[in-house]
């Protein structure tokens, strides 16, 4: 442990009856929040470059002369493998940093070796499709053979250019930050904190000097009890922000400074997986390295892949958009309809379930991306804008935004100027706005334009801009989260609600998952096996978890709103049932369900003001564990 570091935690745990009068400050090098893909990036180029030639008096500390830089870098989740997400990346990024990778060295890691797309018919006849899709459905069953429609699915018989994955790999995400973060940490440069939140960021003249931690001993409000540890103050002269899709930090910061001219966080998707085992014996086996993307079930705006790993798993999900133009959020249900579509239940059904999660992606990209550096701060990753809606892919370009400001603060600790925003632009904002990553956002820039008037619109102008590399595009702004949630119901609807309201209070299930079964959506045939009920798959394994003594990080700001609300999205949207409704019908929150999908952030239906819903999504410990998501 770092010196100064580690003489800040002792006299924090010696502390007895600590107030706030006593809050530790430590002060380091370069501060990170976050350990995502866009982290790994950012610490194994400073990592490889030290260890190239650690006596580089570019490393030496300014803090601690005559010791090498202090790194220190924050994870709010308990363990560095918690990441979400079944991966199929180009790894251009990635390959670079890492010239002799073998995807044999990171489980559940494989080449890709087949890309397939598929537009999926709805064999049970209850999605909502417009008139105008069920006729094309309807032309596409009667010319089932010639078109060659099989299991109820129609595969493009190419896959477009843009969204190639060819000489990419298939990973999956918590396996892989672990593998990264074994080879940083042997390096002894770096530490990495799992369980450590990282609440605030400290701003002082419109410059970040730094981050707090979490305070520890707190009832759930943040009242302080006997236990009470204020969390650390962590002076930097750099703040590294990689706080992923709903990060704390990434907030903070966009709400002192405010966002670049135009720009606003509009756009959110939930992913939701599941990673299914399949046993030796598999009828219909599928080769490692297959990837398959879908579209059009269970509702034409839900895309959905599956990816199979090495050693007969497979990972399997779907992502719920927020322009998607209806309050019924149930993922938990449509993940379950979507992997009982024929065409992926004849390779998994005799799978058994090992794993489960839940995530948000920020898909604004260029449109949301915030101020990307100023004095004493840089953002890298997603929650700065880098995930390409057109390519569906946020990993590399995370990983590749950590390598360019890895490169440019070595440029700037060599010059030995100070990071300050000038010249951080210089460097970070000029290696970004040159690279591939730049290029992609401004072809994906507007690539979601039509979605606001259906799903065939916004089909057509992703088309456009992907085949034209953004030149031709659908212009318009996709309404915010809130406005897709709320609507005029008609006639038809208002029963349809009744009657799910009705079903909901006689067996207690979920609202949505009601009105699915109202809808015309058949009831889960569960077996204990692979289809389970949501309330199991949390539990399954322990893997749902929240140490205790840290304050709750979801806030409902104005109780008289959600008095007032009808639609109580955020009780039947929630990943982790974490949300339920109290008995004096306000919305409760129970951290230790919580999974920090974050969701519940941009699906309330009722804003405070033009930017923010009711709910605020604060840093928190815990969540889910699982390595193999
Ligand atoms: C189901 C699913 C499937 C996906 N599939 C693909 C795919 O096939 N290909 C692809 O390229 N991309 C895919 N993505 C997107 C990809 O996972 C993200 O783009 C990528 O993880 C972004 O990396 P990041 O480092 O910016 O953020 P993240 O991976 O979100 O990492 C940010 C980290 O910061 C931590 N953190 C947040 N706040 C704090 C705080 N206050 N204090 C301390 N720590 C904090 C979080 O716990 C998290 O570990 C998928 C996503 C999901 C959910
Ligand atoms: S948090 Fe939002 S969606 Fe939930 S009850 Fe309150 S206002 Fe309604
Ligand atoms: S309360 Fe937790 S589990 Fe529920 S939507 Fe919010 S972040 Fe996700």
């Amino acid at each position: 442990m770092n010196a100064g570091v580690e003489a800040a935690m002792h006299a924090l745990s010696q502390a007895d009856g600590v107030g706030e009068d006593i809050r530790q400050t430590v002060n380091v090098d370069i501060a990170c929040v976050g350990f995502g893909p866009a982290m790994g990036g950012f610490l194994t180029t400073l990592v490889n470059a030290w260890n190239e030639n650690p006596a580089d008096p570019a490393f030496e500390s300014s803090v601690a002369p005559g010791l090498p830089l202090q790194v220190l870098c924050y994870e709010r989740a308990d363990d560095l493998a918690a990441a979400v997400s079944g991966v199929v990346t180009r790894a251009r990024g990635i390959r670079a940093s890492f010239p002799d990778l073998k995807p044999e060295d990171i489980p559940m890691s494989a080449p890709v070796r087949q890309e397939r797309i598929f537009y999926l018919l709805d064999p049970i006849g209850a999605s909502r499709r417009t008139f105008g899709l069920r006729a094309a459905d309807a032309a596409l069953r009667s010319f089932g053979r010639i078109a060659g429609v099989k299991d109820h699915a129609f595969e493009l018989p190419w896959t477009p250019g843009f969204l190639h994955k060819s000489g990419g790999l298939l990973l999956s995400l918590g396996q892989f930050n672990q593998w990264v973060a074994s080879q940083i940490m042997a390096s002894g440069l770096v530490q990495i904190w799992p369980g450590t939140p990282v609440s605030d960021p400290l701003i002082a003249d419109c410059a970040v000097t730094g981050i707090r931690l979490a305070d520890q001993g707190v009832d759930k409000r943040g009242t302080p009890s006997e236990n009470y540890m204020p969390g650390m103050d962590v002076q930097a002269r750099l703040t590294v922000v990689g706080d992923g899709p709903v990060g704390a930090i990434g907030q903070r910061i966009d709400s002192a400074l405010g966002m670049p001219k135009g720009h606003a966080h509009r756009e959110w998707a939930l992913g939701m997986k599941f990673v299914i085992e399949l046993p030796e014996s598999a009828e219909h086996p599928l080769e490692p390295g297959t990837v398959w993307h879908t579209l059009g079930f269970p509702e034409p705006e839900i895309f959905g892949f599956l990816y199979a790993h090495p050693d007969r798993l497979v990972s399997v999900g779907i992502f719920v958009p927020s322009w998607m133009h209806d309050p019924a959020r149930t993922s938990y249900r449509y993940l379950q309809h979507f992997i009982q579509h024929p065409l992926v239940w004849r390779h998994i059904k005799e799978g058994t379930l090992r794993s489960w999660g839940a995530k948000s992606l920020e898909e604004s990209g260029r449109q949301g991306e915030p101020w990307i550096c100023g004095n004493g701060f840089a953002r890298i990753g997603e929650g700065s804008g880098s995930t390409n809606v057109l390519t569906n892919s946020g990993v590399d370009e995370a990983w590749t935004t950590g390598v360019q400001l890895g490169e440019s603060v070595i440029e700037i600790l060599r010059s030995g100027k100070p990071f300050t925003e000038g010249n951080l632009a210089e460097t970070y904002g000029a290696r970004r706005r040159a690279s591939w990553v730049e290029r992609g956002a401004q072809e994906a820039e507007h690539a979601r334009g039509g979605f606001q008037h259906g799903f065939t619109r916004g089909m057509i102008g992703m088309a456009l801009a992907g085949l034209s590399r953004g030149r031709i595009a659908l212009h318009g702004e996709l309404p915010a989260p809130w406005m897709q949630l709320r609507g005029t119901p008609g006639k038809k609807e208002i029963l349809t609600r009744r009657m799910a309201a009705q079903v909901a209070m006689e067996d207690g299930r979920p609202i949505h998952d009601a009105l699915l079964t109202a809808r015309g959506w058949p009831e889960i045939p569960f077996d204990g096996r692979l289809l389970v009920t949501h309330q199991d798959a949390l539990l399954m394994g322990g893997k749902v978890q929240a140490t205790p003594g840290f304050a709750d990080h979801v806030l409902f700001r104005d109780p008289r709103l959600c008095a007032a609300c009808e639609d109580k999205t955020c009780v039947a949207m929630c990943s982790g049932q974490a949300i339920t409704l109290g008995a004096d019908g306000l919305p409760v929150f129970e951290r230790e369900k919580c999974i920090h999908c974050g969701a519940c952030l941009w699906n309330c239906s009722q804003p405070v003001d033009g930017e923010h819903t009711n709910i605020e999504f604060r840093a928190g410990s815990g969540g889910l564990h699982s390595a193999e998501n």
